[in-house]
């Protein structure tokens, strides 16, 4: 799989991540988070384990434009595995198997890298997994290249676990080639991603898809117009499921980087609204996940501080095929500027003094 790469972008990324590692310092201790949530057919369980680091950012490409994930990681100084599957095992035995468990397990990177997940490592949390009976579906994350270079592991993951229904997250972000290389660094195409899935189908594999909304570089209404599509892109493709998650600042990032020059800000909840009201037009039986980190914070995705929470709610019903009001200007005074912003030319946005990275949008003539 050739890499596709914009050198200005990785190499500003590799620079900013560096000196953000350095100024952190040695002293973190990475632990497992672990949360459980409940639905009325399942208990879910999500943990996020403290691996090595995923390696696309651990590379000289410095990875994706928004992720801040590997701060967290352990990097240089791993844990050793004994001490993760300790912790996982607390974390499954504290709870009350009332219901049938869904296993979220994520190490911010790719479960299926082996330089990130050892193979024995992974094979002992599939032999935990396997000896929690209530476990039905296990959710892991993995860039495309490991579903189409690394078959094998799949099938051992895959045989292992059955009857236990496998699920796995791609962070797609967006099916626009361009935006994929010059917005988020993915290092990756629409094609890998679509033969992925089709790899994954192949085997009963489940498949749900990330997509980030807004990338870095374009404006609201890009950002919307490249959401909607990417959704319609990755349901013709065969998703599963679709997560959308509007970008949120994390430290030592490019997004972190360009909102201290005011050449950011993450996106409206109103964005994010009309983007789950069209899909849920479009397509209403599609199983849609939104559940914005940061959300109502300067950080997250926001609007004018005072209607936040009720946007969310307005979200959350829209997802569940609930109506809402119609005229959403009596919401809040602040959907009229947001209405004004992304209605508006996008050439008054770009006529801005913009930095040499703004000039990277790919959506610039
Ligand atoms: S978004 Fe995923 S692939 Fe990209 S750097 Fe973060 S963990 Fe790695
Ligand atoms: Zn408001």
């Amino acid at each position: 799989m050739p890499l596709k790469r914009n050198k200005l972008l990785a190499s500003t990324i590799v620079r900013l991540r560096n000196q953000y590692l350095k100024q952190r310092g040695p002293d973190l201790k990475p632990r497992l988070w672990s949360n459980t949530t409940e639905t009325e057919q399942s208990i879910i369980i999500t943990m996020v384990l403290p691996t090595r680091g995923c390696s696309w950012a651990l590379s000289e490409s410095g990875g994706c434009s928004v992720c801040g994930y590997v701060n967290d990681s352990s990097r240089d100084r791993p844990i050793p595995s004994e001490q993760i599957l300790e912790q996982i095992n607390y974390f499954l035995n504290r709870v009350v198997p009332t219901k049938p468990i869904e296993l979220k397990l994520f190490n911010s990177g790719s479960f299926f890298d082996e330089n990130d997940v050892p193979r024995t490592l992974r094979l002992q949390i599939l032999d935990l997994v396997k000896k929690t009976p209530e476990v039905i579906l296990l959710s892991v994350e993995s860039r495309p290249e490991y579903l189409l270079n690394q078959q094998k592991i799949i099938d051992e993951t895959n045989r292992l676990l059955k009857p236990i229904k496998l699920e796995i997250g791609i962070g797609l972000e967006s099916s626009n080639s361009a935006i994929l290389k010059d917005c988020w660094n993915k290092g990756f195409s629409i094609e890998d991603y679509r033969k992925s899935v089709k790899m994954a189908h192949s085997q009963d594999i489940r498949i749900k898809t990330y997509i980030l909304i807004k990338p870095p570089f374009l404006t609201e209404a890009e950002a919307i117009y490249d959401s909607i599509m990417t959704t319609f892109e990755a349901v013709k493709i065969g998703t599963n499921v679709v997560s959308f998650n509007p970008c949120n600042i994390q430290n030592g990032t490019l997004v972190h980087e360009l909102t201290k020059k005011d050449r950011y800000q993450p996106p409206w909840l109103w964005s994010i609204l009309s983007i789950v009201q069209s899909i849920r037009n479009q397509f209403p039986d599609l199983e849609i996940i939104c559940e914005p980190t940061a959300a109502g914070k300067r950080r997250g995705t926001h609007n004018c501080g005072k209607c936040d929470h009720k946007v969310l709610d307005l979200i959350d019903r829209v997802i569940i095929n609930e109506k809402i009001p119609d005229d959403l200007s009596t919401i809040c005074s602040c959907f009229s500027k947001w209405k004004v912003l992304v209605e508006t030319p996008i050439e008054v946005f770009r006529s801005r003094n913009l930095s040499k990275l703004r000039l990277l949008n790919p959506l610039n003539e």
